[in-house]
């Protein structure tokens, strides 16, 4: 699964680390860092951190 977070528009606000710790992680500076690699078995919960980040900056890439 291919996930882009427009660095741009994040506010560093962590619901995405909230809601999917296993893809997203907040550092010190409040820049996300995304997991290298995510398993297709948690395309929902990176839909949900999608659909919660106030900024609208997580995209799905590959999603149909
Ligand atoms: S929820 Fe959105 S704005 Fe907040 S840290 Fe994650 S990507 Fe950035």
């Amino acid at each position: 699964m291919k996930i882009v977070v427009d660095r741009d528009l994040c506010e560093s606000h962590g619901q995405c680390e909230y809601v999917a710790a296993e893809v997203f992680h907040l550092d010190d500076d409040g820049e996300v860092h995304l997991a290298a690699t995510v398993p297709e078995d948690l395309r929902a919960k990176v839909q949900l951190a999608a659909s919660v980040c106030p900024a609208l900056a997580i995209r799905i890439e590959d999603e149909s």
